[in-house]
């Protein structure tokens, strides 16, 4: 049968969880802005990427590795599991390796979660947890998330997570500090949820924006909590603080029965050799690490005032980027910034329509961003 004789309707075939998903939108890769735009210079602050890129020590571990590439990785992550968990004082048993955090939560998803079952969380959350919740199968219930006029605006609202939670629902997902809303938790608020939460539903903290988050006062470290939350699973990334996105690495720390479980649907190689040495490489190097959070903590502030004195509303960040409001005019800037070679990234798809958000770059980079910016007028009727 030739393609036009079948008339399938492929759609219909997919799980129904499938079918309601729409593909995540990553930020424009730069050289796709070259290609489509035809500009050189191209400044890219759309993925929460660090600007000082990865430790040089990573990055050489990383290309170290390649040598050794015919060889599959150590799929036990003897070595990283090792300084994970040295780094947060835990056992090995605890650490659950992933291909970004992002797999962790899929993990996560596959082991707790499948058809007659629901995930809890906020409106406005990161785009990944609706993906690994329909992909199995499950029920997404999002929560309305604080008010506008709120002191963490589009926040978590804990209360109203807790509420959602009955007896099909067995995993929640809280964002600390949420992507793409900045808002954090404090220590209160997140142990207060924990103490009521019940303890058969796994209670998923991801912390991929942990490091740039740890000076604001009452922010926590969840993963101090692990002995007193046994259905507590803290996820980290490699990917923000350390610069490692490209090469994919995460982990979770959890009970060791639930890293069990995590161990036995993950696929027995998914996390690389470059990216298991890099990311031991990008953990020992702390001094690369203080830098990067001394130069977001400097940037942020700067960029808040630039984006301020043009009269837009900012949403509090802990995190490395800042997300702002420029109503109807939100595409047209957006575009507007292309045709200049700025990418930062629209967030209507998480409801928060209006809204956009920009990573905090270099001083340089952000130099650029505010000056496009400032050429399209935002604000201006
Ligand atoms: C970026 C991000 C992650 C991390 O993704 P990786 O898969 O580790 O690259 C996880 N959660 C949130 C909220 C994020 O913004």
């Amino acid at each position: 049968m030739s393609d036009s004789e079948t008339a399938i309707d492929f759609s219909a075939l997919a799980m129904p969880g499938v079918r309601g998903l729409a593909p995540y939108e990553p930020g424009k890769p730069i050289d796709e802005l070259r290609r489509e735009y035809g500009v050189s210079e191209v400044v890219k602050l759309a993925s929460n990427e660090s600007p000082l890129g990865p430790s040089p020590r990573a990055a050489e571990a990383a290309s170290a590795a390649g040598a050794a590439a015919h060889r599959y990785p150590d799929g036990n992550g003897f070595a990283l599991k090792a300084a994970v968990a040295e780094r947060h004082g835990v056992p090995p048993e605890r650490v659950t390796l992933g291909n970004g955090s992002n797999d962790v939560l899929v993990l996560l998803a596959q082991a707790f979660l499948g058809p007659g079952r629901t995930a809890v969380f906020s409106a406005h959350a990161f785009a990944v947890y609706p993906i690994a919740t329909q992909t199995v199968g499950a029920t997404a219930r999002v929560v309305p998330a604080l008010p506008a006029e709120a002191e963490q605006p589009y926040g978590h609202d804990l209360e109203a997570m807790l509420a959602a939670v009955d007896e099909t629902v067995s995993v929640v997902f809280v964002a600390n500090p949420n992507n793409p809303t900045g808002t954090w938790l404090t220590e209160g608020e997140l142990r207060g949820f924990l103490d009521r939460l019940p303890a058969r539903v796994i209670a998923v903290v991801d912390e991929a924006y942990f490091e740039y988050a740890a000076a604001e006062p009452g922010y926590p470290d969840a993963s101090r909590w692990l002995e007193a939350y046994p259905n507590l699973v803290v996820t980290r990334s490699f990917s923000k603080v350390y610069g490692l996105a490209g090469l994919r690495v995460g982990y979770g720390l959890s009970h060791p029965a639930v890293a069990d479980l995590l161990n036995r649907v993950r696929q027995p190689f998914n996390c690389s050799a470059p990216a298991q040495e890099a990311a031991a490489a990008a953990l020992a190097d702390e001094a690369h690490t203080r830098r990067a959070v001394a130069l977001n903590d400097e940037q942020r502030r700067i960029l808040r005032e630039g984006l301020e004195a043009m009269g837009l509303r900012v949403l509090p960040s802990a995190a490395n980027f800042l997300t702002f409001y420029a109503g109807e005019q939100a595409a047209q800037i957006h575009e507007g910034l292309l045709r200049r070679g700025v990418i930062i990234r629209p967030v209507a798809g998480y409801d928060l329509a209006g809204w956009l958000r920009v990573s905090v770059g270099t001083a340089a980079e952000n130099r650029t961003f505010l000056e496009a910016l400032a050429e399209l007028r935002p604000g201006a009727a």
